[in-house]
C-alpha cells in the first residue's frame, strides 16, 4: 500500500522534502504556519495547507495520527519543533523525522521520540562521501569544492593497457598524476604516455567527483 506522509515546516529542507514526495507520486500533506510557505509549493505539492502544529487538536484534525512518516522541518524554532514532536509522538505517529540545525539536539529529539534526527549538512556530506567512496577508491582527498585526488586500485578484469591507448584526460576528463605498483608497495611514479596500466596498480588521479566516481567505475567494472 502506499505510504503517507506528513511535513511540516516549508524552509528550504522542508519544501523540497516535499516537493521531492509529491514529484515521486507520494502521498503527502505539507503544512506550514506561515501562509507565504505553503503558496511557494502549492503549484507542485497538490495538498498543503495553513497549520500551526504545536496544536495538538490542528494536528488531529488533520489526521496526522495515521500517517506513516511525519518529517519535522521547522528547523531552527526549538521550541515549536520540541512541541510538535510530542505531538506526534501522543498520537502515535510511528516513523518521525526530524531535521536539527545542531549536533546536541540530536538526543533531545530522540528522548522525545524522535525515530530519527537529520542534519541536512551532514547528510549530505555523508551522501557525497558513499557517492564517492567505492572498494576501490582508497583515498579521497578534497582539494576544492568538487575537486578532488583520489587513489583508485585497478580491478582484476582490467585489460592492460597503455596511457596513450587508454586516452584517458580526453576520455575521462581527468589526470592521472602518479602510479604506485601495487597495494603493497611505497614506490610512486609519474606517468609517461608508454606506462601500462595493469590490474592491481593503484593511480593517483585528480578531477572532479562525478568524472572520478565514472572513471573508477571504468578502471573496475
Ligand atoms: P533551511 O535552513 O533549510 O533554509 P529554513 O531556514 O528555511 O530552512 P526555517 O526558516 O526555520 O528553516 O523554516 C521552518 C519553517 O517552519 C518556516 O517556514 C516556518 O514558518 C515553519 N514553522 C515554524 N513554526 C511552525 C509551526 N508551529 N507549525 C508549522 N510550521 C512552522
Amino acid at each position: 500500500m502506499k505510504k503517507s506522509y506528513l511535513v511540516i515546516g516549508l524552509g528550504r529542507f522542508g519544501a523540497n522534502v516535499a516537493k521531492s514526495l509529491a514529484n515521486m507520486n507520494c502521498d503527502v500533506l505539507a503544512v506550514d504556519i506561515n501562509e507565504e510557505s505553503v503558496q511557494q509549493i502549492s503549484h507542485e505539492v497538490p495538498h498543503c495547507l495553513i497549520a500551526d502544529a504545536t496544536k495538538m487538536n490542528v494536528l488531529h484534525e488533520l489526521g496526522a495520527g495515521s500517517v506513516d512518516y511525519a518529517i519535522v522541518a521547522i528547523g531552527n524554532n526549538l521550541q515549536a519543533s520540541i512541541l510538535t514532536v510530542v505531538n506526534l509522538k501522543n498520537l502515535g505517529v510511528k516513523n518521525i523525522i526530524v531535521r536539527a540545525d545542531v549536533e546536541g539536539h540530536k538526543e533531545v529529539y530522540k528522548m522525545l521520540g524522535a525515530t530519527e534526527v537529520i542534519i541536512p549538512e551532514e547528510a549530505s556530506a555523508k551522501s557525497l562521501a558513499n557517492q564517492i567512496l567505492s572498494d576501490s577508491i582508497l583515498d579521497y582527498y578534497q582539494v576544492a569544492l568538487n575537486y578532488a585526488i583520489v587513489k583508485i586500485e585497478i580491478g582484476e578484469k582490467f585489460e592492460s593497457k597503455t596511457l596513450i591507448e587508454l586516452n584517458i584526460r580526453n576520455r575521462f576528463d581527468v589526470n592521472i598524476v602518479g602510479i604506485i605498483k601495487d597495494i603493497s608497495s611505497t614506490e610512486f611514479y609519474i606517468p609517461k604516455g608508454t606506462d601500462v596500466l595493469s590490474p592491481g596498480n593503484i593511480v593517483v588521479v585528480v578531477g572532479t567527483d562525478s568524472k572520478l566516481k565514472k572513471f573508477d567505475q571504468f578502471l573496475n567494472s
